[in-house]
């Protein structure tokens, strides 16, 4: 065996089945999915997991109500059935919400709601949701923080989810079955050599180099996937993504209840006010079209106005600029129908396949939700199944059996681990276990391992944030800074103060 010193430099690069570009819950998924299968993956994210759209989006796990007045029945049937699926494969982070629909004199008509309610109901093979019902505002809790409106409303089932930990949990689960995930590691160019891609990445942080080669490559880059084809691989892509931004605003409380309302505002868009974290409103979205670079979205003032204003025609409490606690904003990354609106442009997916006899091929991937993402990964497999190793193709449809990280629990068993978690760990009060529940299902006893006390889970950072957890999010999670953690991993941004993100950010980089 040589000395260390004289080990040549230059390795073979790794060679995998499938490189991906893109950490978002589309990578992820696609990752997650064909490593179940067997299949060999590498998948780099220039940033943290999960901090392009798929952490910016209203957190629904929905079949998507106003799809329908676009006639876009394939998509919200497939996504009306992924709520139960993923509700199975993650309880912990896909829960059922019911929403509140208010009927507007002048707006959508109640027969027009009546028949989209009933569609939503039955087209998407429901089995755990409940169903629709009509609800007299004047006697529900529902009214109660609402301006009198003559008293009809609908309420129906669909789900939230926590974005960000759904796409950590896929990578984690990717992980497991063997796939090489890389965050914080942009891919700088991708070359086609006959049968296969050689893609060079930078490690973002160390400026480490890496090469590796793979026989067929996705771009899964959101909002950057033109960007990818055109500066990253030298492909005229054309104009196929329509990057649309949505803003949210988050505001303390305002109503008790847990229930979600959708609004219809005037100019015929949709605006939902959804309790969030315990104590906040999350409220949105906009939808505008937009250019220029997508990582520099923010909300805006006209977002900000337009989201208080859109409130404050139903809640009697007007919303205002002081409510605010937060704000946030995305940029789906459509793919381009050439709808005249945002509003009305496809949330579908859509596939580009470039593949030329005898050389390797390339998928991108347009649009997309959350929502539809494993279904997503499915279908972009099954379009590359005739460049993937024979062996493994026999194993499709694996991804909505198995659960994810901590999903292992009944789908209505989120209290019964609370419950637990308080048994096992006595020193949790309840808002502590449930906020533990609900991050890591059963992984939470991973990640308090044996302690007996809160002392013993070291350092505590506030807002029940403590050491074991940070150490668990940087060993297990790939968490590096502060943000990582309480944006993307836990939502303790809106409860930690200042100087106290400042001395956990200190701590990490220690
Ligand atoms: P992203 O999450 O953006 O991931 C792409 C990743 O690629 C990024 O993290 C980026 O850093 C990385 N990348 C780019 N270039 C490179 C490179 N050169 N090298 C390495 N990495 C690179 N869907 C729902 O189902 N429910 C909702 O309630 C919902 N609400 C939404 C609200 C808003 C305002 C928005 C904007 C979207 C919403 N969506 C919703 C849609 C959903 O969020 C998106 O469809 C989904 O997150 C897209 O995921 P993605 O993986 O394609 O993109």
């Amino acid at each position: 065996m040589l000395p260390a010193e004289e080990k040549p430099q230059s390795k073979a690069p790794q060679h995998v089945d499938i490189a991906i570009i893109g950490g978002g819950i589309n990578g992820c998924g696609i990752a997650r999915d064909a490593a179940a299968r067997g299949y060999s993956v590498y998948l780099c994210e220039m940033n943290d997991l999960a901090s392009g759209t798929s952490s910016w989006s209203t957190k629904l796990v929905h079949g998507g109500l106003r799809y329908l007045e676009y006639y876009e029945f394939r998509l919200v049937r497939e996504a009306l059935t992924e709520r139960e699926v993923l509700m199975r494969m993650a309880p912990h982070l896909i829960r059922p919400l019911r929403f509140v629909l208010p009927h507007h004199k002048g707006l959508r008509p109640a027969w027009l709601l009546r028949l989209g309610l009933f569609l939503y109901d039955h087209i998407g093979g429901r089995m755990l949701l409940p169903p629709t019902r009509t609800l007299n505002l004047a006697s529900d809790a529902a009214g109660a923080p609402l301006k009198p409106n003559g008293g009809t409303a609908f309420e129906y089932s669909d789900c939230r989810v926590d974005d960000t930990r759904l796409v950590i949990a896929n990578a984690r689960d990717a992980t497991d079955h063997g796939a090489v995930i890389r965050p914080r590691t942009r891919a700088v160019s991708a070359k086609r050599i006959d049968t296969q891609w050689r893609v060079q990445t930078v490690n973002t942080s160390t400026g480490a180099e890496e090469i590796i080669t793979a026989s067929v490559l996705i771009n899964a880059a959101g909002p950057w996937v033109g960007d990818v084809l055109a500066t990253k691989l030298g492909i005229n892509a054309g104009a196929k993504v329509r990057l649309v931004k949505g803003a949210h605003i988050v505001v303390r409380k305002v109503f008790d209840h847990d229930r979600a309302y959708i609004f219809q505002n005037g100019d015929g868009r949709i605006v939902f006010a959804i309790p969030y974290e315990d104590d906040f409103t999350l409220i949105g979205t906009t939808d505008t079209d937009m250019d220029g670079d997508p990582a520099n979205v923010a909300a805006t003032d006209a977002d900000i106005d337009y989201l208080c204003h859109a409130a404050s025609e139903y809640f009697a409490k007007p919303i205002d600029r002081s409510n605010i606690v937060w704000t946030f904003a995305g940029v789906r990354p459509l793919y381009d129908d050439g709808a005249s609106d945002a509003k009305s442009a496809t949330r579908d997916y859509v596939f580009e396949l470039d593949e030329k006899p005898g050389q390797a091929p390339l998928l991108s991937v347009f649009g997309g939700k959350i929502t539809t993402y494993r279904r997503l990964a499915e279908s972009a497999l099954a379009k590359l199944g005739d460049y993937l190793p024979e062996l493994s193709r026999g194993r499709a449809g694996i991804s909505s059996k198995a659960v994810l990280p901590g999903g292992d629990f009944a789908v209505d068993g989120l209290a019964a681990l609370q419950t637990k978690l308080v048994s096992d760990y006595p020193f949790l009060d309840a808002g502590f276990a449930r906020r533990l529940a609900r991050t890591y299902g059963t992984q939470a006893s991973v990640m308090l391992g044996n302690a007996r006390a809160v002392s013993e889970l070291g350092l505590d950072f506030g807002a029940t944030l403590h050491e074991a957890e940070v150490r668990y999010l940087m060993t297990q999670e790939w968490a590096m800074t502060a943000d990582d953690i309480i944006w993307r991993r836990t939502k303790l941004g809106l409860r930690l103060s200042a100087a106290q993100v400042a001395k956990l950010n200190a701590w990490m980089q220690q």
